[in-house]
């Protein structure tokens, strides 16, 4: 599933989304990654930001979130947003947790990791530049979703979904599919010996960290950190699809933090068991 054509974009009216191939003819599960078009915010949030915090009217994010629900077939109701910090906590949510963070007040002070196995219930997480995981067991009717930016990726909360997964659900790690979407790609993930350092210590034989020695920086190839963490605890490498997208390279498709100096919107990543 590594193949570098494991992505399509689906356009429907306005709007356009990206979707896994290996993954869509299956109609038990839908799932999107958004772009930045489609939507109704104006400027550097143009057009479908999806972060209530980048300065947008509310209205807009909602017209959005309800623009994005109609071009993926889910209800606007069942949305369940995330809570991200960086860090690696991860919970369980179902019918109960629908319009979190969008129709009544987010519930959680850290959530930048969940699942469910309810049938209905849409997990959406928020992007520009960290690193999209999404997670699918077929044969156990389970979805999961994860923001492993760089620090939720040295903090391995991909592996840690993964462990969630098989102690508490009993799900062998060998049925777990897991799609690495669009992020921030080794040609623009660039940083300085601090970050570098904390990859070095939780990861000691790394080979997706070059050093630059003209520009006294490193490099770090974010998806194959993640790639390598999560066959760390028994993901077959080929259950793994690899968008190989960044969103620095293509800012005019996706919203970069980076490429913006922030000045941007929010992408969001969708998932739901039919
Ligand atoms: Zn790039």
């Amino acid at each position: 599933m590594t193949d570098p054509v494991s992505y399509k974009f689906v356009t429907k009216e306005e709007l356009t989304y990206l979707i896994f191939t290996p993954w869509e003819n299956d109609e038990r599960m839908t799932h999107g990654f958004s772009t930045r078009s489609g939507g109704v915010s104006e400027g550097d949030l143009a057009t479908l930001n999806l972060g209530f915090n980048r300065g947008d009217k509310e209205e807009n994010v909602i017209e959005n979130y309800k623009r994005i629900s109609k071009a993926l077939e889910v209800p606007f109701e069942s949305l369940v947003l995330s809570k991200q910090v960086h860090e690696t906590q991860i919970t369980k949510v179902g019918h109960k947790e629908c319009g979190n963070g969008i129709l009544i007040p987010n519930k959680w002070e850290s959530m930048d990791g969940f699942y469910t196995n309810e049938q209905g219930v849409t997990l959406v997480t928020h992007y520009a530049d960290c690193v999209p995981l999404f997670f699918y067991a077929p044969k156990y009717g389970i979805i999961g979703m994860a923001h492993s930016g760089w620090r939720g990726t040295v903090h391995e909360i991909g592996k840690k979904m993964i462990e969630t997964w098989r102690n508490r659900e009993g799900i062998p790690v060998s049925e777990i599919q897991i799609a690495i979407g669009p992020s921030i790609g080794p040609c623009h993930f660039e940083v300085h010996e601090d970050v570098a350092s904390c990859f070095q210590s939780q990861f000691p034989n790394a080979d997706f960290i070059t050093y630059n020695q003209s520009k006294d920086k490193y490099t770090i190839d974010l998806w194959a950190c993640n790639k390598q963490s999560l066959c760390s605890v028994g993901v077959p490498e080929e259950n793994i699809i690899v968008s190989g997208i960044c969103t620095c390279c293509m800012d005019q498709i996706f919203f970069s933090h980076r490429k913006t100096g922030g000045k941007r919107g929010t992408l969001g990543a969708f998932m739901c068991l039919n």
